[in-house]
């Protein structure tokens, strides 16, 4: 049962840790009952399974929809009229439409940069050097609330590597002045947790395994 989980994962975080729950490939009626448990922050990462499910929930004022996917560029204006975070805006012409469609939409979303730190086709993502370039120019974007930092550790990284990882994502984050990192999943929270993430995308730990095949790395980016 999924309370149990989530009793005990919420149990062992400080207070500035927010879990996340990862609802994609879950049902409306799943998300609501952990919503009677007291979670507020959802993860949907692909926008057209996300939306009728916002739909079906919106009677839940409190809840906070966080969109984790790959964003494209034609779906900027809906995530940015149904969502309250985005964590993957991973260029800086991504970065300008989102702050430019949230002036227009009056919207203020929480932004998280996306941030690559090894080479990986199956992903979006800034280079660090990249990010670091273009800061001058995003921290000017007037409409934009970046908050912090997003990053997925590459499958093949062992646990040593992966805290590793999560460390420079920290540690960037810290460089540019930004709360939140957004980073650990169900396989490696824990490695994140120490390495300073403020924010734990949490998916089949939570819920259970998803009933369709969403979760491997390749389709999670692939969609949007
Ligand atoms: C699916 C997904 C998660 C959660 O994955 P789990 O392994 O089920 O915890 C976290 N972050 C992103 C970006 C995802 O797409």
């Amino acid at each position: 049962m999924f309370s149990e989980r989530f009793k005990e994962i919420a149990a062992c975080l400080p207070a500035n840790v927010k879990l996340l729950a990862v609802s994609k490939g879950q049902p409306s009626i799943s998300i609501s009952s952990m919503a009677d448990f007291g979670q507020v922050d959802f993860g949907e990462s692909r926008l057209q399974e996300a939306l009728p499910k916002l739909k079906a929930l919106e009677a839940r004022k409190n809840l906070r929809w966080h969109f984790i996917g790959r964003l494209q560029s034609n779906k900027v204006r809906s995530v940015v009229r149904a969502f309250d975070f985005i964590h993957s805006v991973d260029s800086v012409a991504l970065a300008e439409r989102v702050s430019r469609i949230s002036l227009e939409e009056q919207r203020s979303p929480q932004i998280m940069l996306q941030v690559k730190f090894r080479e990986d086709p199956t992903k979006g993502g800034f280079a660090p050097s990249k990010l670091i370039e273009a800061w001058p120019k995003l921290s000017l974007l007037d409409h934009l609330k970046i908050v912090g930092l997003m990053t997925m550790a590459p499958i093949d990284l062992d646990i040593v590597e992966r805290k590793s990882l999560f460390r420079d994502c920290r540690d960037l984050a810290n460089k540019l002045n930004l709360p939140e990192c957004s980073m650990g999943m169900s396989n490696d929270w824990q490695q994140a947790l120490e390495a300073g993430a403020t924010w734990l995308r949490l998916g089949s730990s939570l819920f259970g395994e998803r009933s369709n095949h969403v979760n491997s790395p390749t389709d999670i980016t692939k969609s949007g």
